[in-house]
């Protein structure tokens, strides 16, 4: 189960407040956008739910847990980074097997989850070379495959394809989309993208300064936009 709640989260740098008090729910299996202008918070936000950052205040649930506290690994969670982040000198394989093999899996449950993560991701006959003999989406794919392994609660990407051209962009969105439907599972998707949002969404959330302007669908935000800011950021006439 994926259910993501935020409970009055803030988080300042020193003395600089980058999140205000802030609440949100993330629905078990809903895909979650959160979209706005560079240095809106939107980085900081996704690391406080994946806890690479320490709240300054408020409250993470994940589940029924209070996760406000827990290490990264304890919370069930997978990020993917807009870097890749692959180990060059392993194969597809390995870099895919890396965090069950942290994890200290059976073997055969090993291979089981490769074999699924590579199907669902097209990396079937690419599962002996290295990244370096890889195509950007694949290296893309690879990283999602190594997230899929770990069966987690909820997907957590950071801008996963600003790093891809604007072709394989679409691609990327479109099997990320059909990966969501497939797995059932909650994904929080960081983007300054417009149309990766409307595209993509179940809720977005538009961000401005830390705080939230709007939550809603893409149709929502696109019909009833609360406000001039929400409105030139979706594209929508008001
Ligand atoms: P976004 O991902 O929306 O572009 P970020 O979450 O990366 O925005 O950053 C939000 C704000 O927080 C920015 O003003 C950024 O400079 C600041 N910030 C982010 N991380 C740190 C940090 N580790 N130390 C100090 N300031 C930070
Ligand atoms: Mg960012």
């Amino acid at each position: 189960m994926g259910r993501i709640t935020l409970d009055k989260v803030r988080k300042a740098f020193g003395d600089i407040e980058v999140i205000p008090p802030l609440d949100l729910t993330i629905e078990d299996g809903e895909f979650v956008v959160f979209v706005g202008p560079s240095g809106c918070g939107k980085s900081t936000l996704l690391r406080l739910i994946a806890g690479l950052e320490d709240v300054s205040g408020g409250q993470i649930r994940i589940d029924r847990e209070d996760a406000t506290n827990l290490p990264p690994a304890k919370r069930g969670l997978a990020m993917v980074f807009q870097s890749y982040a692959l180990y060059p000198h392993m194969s597809v394989r390995k870099n895919i097997a890396f965090p069950m093999k942290m994890a200290g899996l059976p073997q055969d449950e090993q291979e089981r989850r490769i074999e699924g993560a590579a199907k669902a991701l097209n990396l079937t006959d690419y599962l002996d070379r290295k990244p370096g003999q890889l195509s950007g989406g694949q290296r893309q794919r690879v990283a999602i495959g190594r997230a899929i392994v770990r069966e987690p609660a909820a997907f957590l990407f950071d801008e996963p394809l600003s790093n891809l051209d604007a072709a394989l962009r679409v691609g990327m969105r479109l099997e990320i989309s059909e990966l969501h439907k497939r797995l059932a599972t909650t994904m929080v998707y960081v983007t300054h993208d417009q149309v990766e949002a409307m595209t993509m969404a179940d809720k977005i959330v538009v961000l401005r300064a830390g705080n939230i302007e709007q939550v809603g669908s893409p149709l929502e935000l696109y019909n009833r936009p609360r406000n001039v800011f929400v409105a030139g950021f979706i594209g929508s006439p008001k």
